[in-house]
């Protein structure tokens, strides 16, 4: 009899700029198999370091529009002042070979993906204080303090939506973080929920060996 593959789950990680996002994963993925991280566009400019394809896609805005028009996105949102936005085909590809998907998206996307994937796990990744933040992004001398200033306000305007998560986790340190986030994701494949296409399939195969029984 075959070998049940179940679909892999849709994971949603928003979390303040400057939180750590990007440690934490690169963490998770050094130490666990079986993730596939979701590569967006943008119409925002490259960061020193930052490599087109790896950390983003960097598209014009022209090329962004028409990616809304083609349906190309399963989410897009603005932020900031740029577009940002999660092609479709590749999320959808490692989800039906079984890899857990993660989506490094702000808050208007995951909701939107809420709304659209029901069984997404949405969790959000707070700082251990206001300050430490602070100290991060200053550190982080990428930007300016203007920016900065924006993009403290706007942490403190999705702090508000944080309730609509399903889960939190503090970053104290990444690979303490990244430890708790794997134990939360392999958690949800316990989930009924996410688990509806293995079980559809396993009554299936049941009802069928009965049918031979007879
Ligand atoms: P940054 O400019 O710092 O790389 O990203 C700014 C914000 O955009 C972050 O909160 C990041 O998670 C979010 N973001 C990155 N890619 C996407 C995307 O594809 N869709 C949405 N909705 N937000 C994204």
């Amino acid at each position: 009899m075959s070998t049940v593959k179940t679909r892999g789950s849709l994971i949603v990680l928003s979390g303040f700029a400057g939180v750590g996002k990007g440690t934490v994963l690169k963490s998770l993925f050094e130490t666990q198999e079986g993730y596939a991280y979701s590569v967006s566009a943008t119409t925002r400019q490259p960061r020193p370091g930052e490599v087109d394809g790896v950390h983003y896609f960097f598209v014009s805005k022209e090329r962004f529009e028409e990616m809304i028009r083609d349906d190309e996105l399963l989410e897009h949102a603005s932020y900031v002042g740029n577009y940002y936005g999660t092609p479709r085909a590749y999320v959808e590809q490692k989800l039906d070979e079984g890899f857990d998907v993660i989506l490094e998206i702000e808050v208007q996307g995951a909701l939107k993906i809420k709304e659209k994937v029901p069984e997404a796990v949405l969790i959000y990744m707070l700082p251990p204080s206001a300050d430490i933040l602070y100290e991060r992004l200053k550190g982080r001398g990428t930007e300016t303090d203007e920016v900065i200033g924006r993009r403290m306000k706007k942490a403190a305007q999705e702090a508000e939506s944080v309730e609509q998560y399903d889960y939190m986790v503090v970053n104290d340190d990444a690979d303490e973080c990244a430890a708790r986030l794997h134990a939360l994701i392999r958690s949800q494949r316990q989930r009924i929920r996410s688990s509806l296409t293995f079980i559809r399939k396993l009554a299936k195969e049941l009802a069928n060996m009965s049918e031979k029984e007879r």
